[in-house]
């Protein structure tokens, strides 16, 4: 569909609505909102995405986004280096922080298990972990995927891995309605489903 703007801008909206949650009328106001600003503040924009995209990775250890090889949790000496929470993004760490109910550590599995978009288990970045669990220093494993289908499929995949290990295995405590993720849920009632986890083995 052309919206009848000269070619190089259609190609610019075309590339903002791939982006996540973007449709064509807010690529659309993105664009123009780019047309408008100041060389300068678009250099400031082009040069943060570049060195963003550049500096970020997958944390070592937990796969947590960090600008070193070990992000800042798993580098932290304060934090309790026996339990582990088990989350599915980043963006679900930074939530379950913001909760300041949690003083473990985290593994990032970067996705769910989804047998409808043919996400598998061997899709899943759980190699890291379980050869982690199987040093024996993790006593507690917190399962914090979503309370969504796919989190559901995917804590069952987990615990059934898990188990095999000499570990106690909780899931989060969701009073939440089901379909819901972790990264939306509100920091006060996502930190009581923390305290109140339930232990599964
Ligand atoms: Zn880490």
């Amino acid at each position: 569909m052309s919206g009848g703007f000269p070619n190089i801008l259609e190609e610019l909206i075309e590339k903002l609505e791939k982006l996540p949650g973007i449709g064509r009328r807010s690529a659309q106001r993105l664009a123009f909102h780019l047309l408008k600003i100041s060389n300068k503040e678009l250099d400031n924009l082009v040069n943060n995405i570049i060195e963003a995209h550049r500096c970020i990775k997958p944390c070592n250890l937990c796969n947590n986004f960090s600008t070193n090889e070990i992000c800042q949790i798993c580098a932290n000496p304060k934090r309790d280096r026996e339990t582990i929470c088990i989350v599915e993004t980043p963006q679900d760490v930074l939530a379950i922080e913001k909760t300041a109910q949690y003083q473990g550590l985290y593994y990032v599995i970067l996705g769910a298990l989804s047998p409808l978009e043919g996400v598998g288990p061997g899709e899943l970045n759980i190699g890291k972990l379980l050869n982690r669990l199987s040093k024996g220093e993790i006593k507690e494993v917190i399962i914090s995927t979503d309370p969504d289908n796919e989190g559901e499929l995917t804590a069952q995949f987990l615990i059934e891995k898990i188990s095999k290990y000499k570990v106690k295995i909780y899931r989060i405590s969701i009073g939440i309605p089901l379909g819901t993720q972790i990264e939306y849920i509100d920091p006060s009632t996502l930190g009581k489903a923390i305290i109140d986890r339930r232990i599964v083995i």
